[in-house]
């Protein structure tokens, strides 16, 4: 009985995402159309592959976002340690510069007066350097969301 109809009796359920990849050959493909005409269940199952596949393909988009927003992210990671960095050697030159500075103004015969104006224009100095650390770094992070939403 099965003998009747032989494009019934061989289902292409196998070959179906080969025909939507299109990795079949031409003699294949000219099976697989031929028997969806007659075979509602391979021409289901087709459909479903195929709706299938659109949404593997929504992922694949959406994966290419993914790593596209990661990139953004390591790239900002990357500007964020570069200013750490900067924030660190201009730390230490100012930590190394202090030390000097407090040495050399304890061993002079500065007055009260001089010492408190030397430590002021160092400390104001020192201040206006980190500030403007600061708001570059801020500023480098909301540019990072300014990138996600292109
Ligand atoms: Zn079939």
């Amino acid at each position: 009985m099965k003998n009747d109809n032989s494009s019934i009796d061989q289902h292409v359920g196998e070959q179906l995402s080969g025909y939507i990849d299109g990795e079949l050959t031409q003699q294949e493909r000219q099976r697989v159309v031929l028997h969806c005409e007659t075979c509602e269940q391979c021409r289901q199952n087709l459909d479903e592959i195929r709706v299938l596949r659109k949404r593997i393909g929504d992922t694949r988009l959406s994966t290419i976002g993914a790593d596209k927003w990661r990139e953004t992210m390591e790239d900002t990671t990357v500007r964020t340690s570069q200013s750490i960095g900067w924030i660190l050697f201009i730390a230490g030159l100012l930590i190394a510069f202090g030390i000097g500075l407090i040495g050399f103004v304890s061993e002079s015969g500065m007055s009260l007066g001089e010492k408190i104006m030397i430590f002021a224009i160092y400390g104001g100095l020192a201040t206006l350097l980190f500030s403007v650390l600061r708001q570059r770094l801020i500023e480098r992070k909301s540019d990072k969301y300014k990138d996600v939403e292109i």
